[in-house]
């Protein structure tokens, strides 16, 4: 990934260090994924009445109702994905594209799925424009993507119902996906590993509310 055509400030650059310090005093504590975001320029995936707030730890919107994920729960759905690199990934709901970016900074290969027309087209055109090789897709991502599944990990960043079964499928053995799943207020953050066996084993973690995970195996 490059960054060139796009204001890098030094401003920007200490403001992410402080999110970054703010990060590790909350708990994160994966020095690869605290360096990703180090690296990420998150003011970029924002629009531009927005951009004095890129670094604060909140939601921001991001057009059709959406939001970018907050930097915390972005680090600490990285930090529980235990990326290696070249790992296969897939993203259900790429949104504005700052966490298929992350994931990317890990050294992952990224497919994205999108199922709102006019965010897929706006963040594949600011993807490619930064030289990202995140591979995005316009679709039900509840569905997966069979045809370049297996997937050695696989995250989920909108609140889903139940954890659907196709993306179970889609797992590699040794897989891990993490999804947060509960009702529409609250969901708990979810890490299912797939054994070598074909078990899957369940890890439930901290509470989270991101938008619905709408679709076939959605809301
Ligand atoms: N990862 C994003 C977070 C975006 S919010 C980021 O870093 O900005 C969650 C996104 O999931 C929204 O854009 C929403 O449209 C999308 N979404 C919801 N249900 C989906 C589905 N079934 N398939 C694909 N995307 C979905």
């Amino acid at each position: 990934m490059q960054f060139t055509d796009f204001q890098d400030s030094f401003r920007h650059k200490g403001l992410r260090k402080k999110l970054v310090d703010f990060l590790r005093s909350k708990g994160i504590h994966d020095e690869a994924v605290l360096e990703a975001i180090n690296q990420v320029p998150r003011h970029v995936f924002l629009d531009n009445a927005f951009l004095e707030l890129a670094y604060e730890d909140r939601a921001m919107p991001i057009g059709e109702g959406q939001t970018i994920s907050q930097p915390y729960t972005v680090a600490f759905q990285s930090q529980l994905l235990e990326i290696k690199k070249r790992d296969k990934v897939l993203e259900i709901g790429t949104g504005s594209g700052y966490q298929a970016c992350v994931l990317e900074k890990l050294g992952a290969k990224v497919h994205s799925i999108e199922r709102q027309r006019k965010l897929y087209e706006k963040t594949q055109k600011l993807l490619q424009a930064m030289k990202s090789k995140v591979a995005t897709y316009y679709g039900d991502g509840t569905l997966g993507l069979p045809a370049f599944a297996p997937f050695d990990k696989i995250i989920v960043t909108a609140g889903a119902p139940v954890v659907p079964q196709s993306l179970c499928e889609q797992l590699k053995p040794g897989g891990i996906l993490v999804i947060p799943v509960g009702d529409e207020q609250n969901q708990r953050m979810l890490r299912i590993t797939k054994q070598a066996d074909g078990e899957l084993v369940t890890e439930s973690f901290d509470n989270f509310k991101f938008v619905p995970l709408l679709g076939k195996e959605g809301w």
